[in-house]
């Protein structure tokens, strides 16, 4: 009998005891080769040395101070460090416990900007139908996965979705990638203009979709395009990196690759790297002038904001990541990583698309690769991925979503960025064996 709430009511989860460098370690002893970072968290594996030495340190110091009393020294370091890095035009950081919050924080935070312009009547947010952004309300609402919002849908405050930029399902064989995208920029400018521009906070999308379709990047020009639209409806650009960000890509932040800078920008997952409970919202520096220039204030607050335990820990992994230029490592595994996903799915017959970015990178399943048709989702392909992947000591990331209406088996993959060759080779040889033998129990 168990007393502790997961997902699940009732679970045979095996028991994590130990972990350092790719593995975990169950209770029973078997080891799992962590090939997604959990949810893309681990981005320097498990138990790093420096890491530990720098929270210790902080415990030893200064555990907890509130944040509307004091700040401290380690998180105006990390938010030094983290602006220094931003893309242009950033200016503050705001501190919190995760990614839901991160967003719920941008969400105030850009309908605050207007308030303290005198533009009260704004209040619309713009998503699409292809995003996961957090599981609290407000979160939720902006989020596009029907099946996450469906039984809260009375609660959400009203959100207005576009389509995703999704090539591999979105974009028409007579077009190319930049009539594709430019279709979608048209499709956002036409939804802002039927709601009235002067009514809209912001477009709020992620740079590179994560949890609900598996890694799936923008079309090149995408983004700018995007900025173009909302710039010229005054409109807010709130890019959510929450799983695509810090580094997961090969830049620090995966807006950089397509040449933009959001007004908001929320990053949470590899910041502490599983070490602490942290996310952040950068802030664009036009946002922060208007607050200070009105009441110098941002509603809004949490106990556990700019904890030093957890700046400690985000500060570290910074650190490191660079000290150790992990983000070329980034770039190398994750090229390798790609290839031999390529080599192995390519002519697979279930395997319809491989995508993805640096050390981010799904494969989408099919019944049917010509006709692009899903299997069927009652047969909960994703989970019996999973499961294969376990039973071979493989931690992978498999989703099952519907957007408009098709429903789409992932796999992603994300693993800390100091994976080697040999590594990639291990995950790609058990990825394929749990694939095929997830396939086989569900051929008909
Ligand atoms: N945004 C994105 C893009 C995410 O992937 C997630 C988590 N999967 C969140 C927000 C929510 O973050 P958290 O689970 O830390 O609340």
């Amino acid at each position: 009998m168990t007393h502790i709430l997961h997902r699940l009511i009732r679970h045979d989860y095996p028991r994590a005891a130990t972990a350092r460098g790719l593995y975990i370690h169950d209770r029973d002893g078997k080891a799992y080769l962590d090939a997604s970072g959990g949810a893309a968290v681990s981005c320097l594996g498990h138990g790093h040395p420096d890491v530990l030495a720098a929270m210790h340190a902080q415990l030893d110091t200064l555990a907890y101070a509130h944040t509307s009393f004091f700040t401290t020294d380690v998180a105006e370091a990390l938010a030094d460090d983290l602006i220094a890095h931003a893309p242009p035009g950033m200016s503050h950081v705001y501190l919190v416990s995760g990614g839901s919050e991160a967003i719920e924080a941008a969400l105030k935070l850009a309908r605050q900007y207007f308030v303290e312009k005198g533009e009260k009547q704004r209040r619309h947010f713009i998503a699409r139908r292809q995003s996961y952004h957090g599981n609290t309300l407000g979160a939720l609402a902006v989020g596009g996965n029907e099946w996450r919002r469906k039984q809260f849908a009375p609660l959400l405050i009203e959100t207005h979705h576009v389509s995703p930029c999704f090539e591999y399902r979105g974009k028409r064989d007579d077009e190319t990638a930049e009539q594709y995208g430019q279709r979608l920029a048209d499709e956002l400018d036409a939804k802002i203009r039927a709601l009235g521009p002067d009514t809209v906070i912001a477009f709020v999308a992620e740079t590179v979709v994560g949890a609900t379709a598996g890694a799936v990047p923008p079309v090149p020009g995408y983004f700018r395009k995007v900025r173009e639209v909302c710039d010229r409806h005054g409109v807010l650009l709130i890019l959510d990196e929450v799983m695509s960000g810090m580094g997961r890509t090969g830049t620090l932040h995966a807006c950089t690759q397509d040449g933009v800078s959001p007004d908001l920008m929320t990053i949470a997952k590899g910041l502490g790297g599983g070490y602490a409970a942290i996310g952040a919202v950068l802030v664009g520096g036009k946002v922060i002038d208007a607050i200070s220039a009105g009441s110098g204030l941002f509603q809004h607050g949490h106990t556990y904001i700019g904890h030093p335990v957890s700046c400690a820990a985000a500060l570290a992994v910074q650190r490191v990541i660079r000290r150790d230029k992990l983000l070329d490592n980034v770039v190398q595994q994750g090229a390798l990583l790609r290839r031999r996903l390529q080599e192995r799915f390519a002519n697979h017959h279930h395997v319809g698309d491989i995508r993805g970015r640096g050390l981010f990178q799904a494969i989408e399943l099919v019944a049917d690769r010509a006709e692009k048709r899903p299997f069927d989702p009652a047969l909960k392909l994703n989970a019996r991925i999973k499961a294969e992947a376990m039973a071979r000591g493989l931690l992978v990331y498999p989703m099952g979503g519907t957007i408009d209406g098709v429903h789409g088996d992932h796999v992603l993959l994300a693993p800390p960025f100091i994976v080697q060759p040999q590594d990639i080779e291990t995950i790609v040889e058990r990825l394929g064996g749990a694939v095929d033998a997830a396939i086989a129990g569900v051929a008909t």
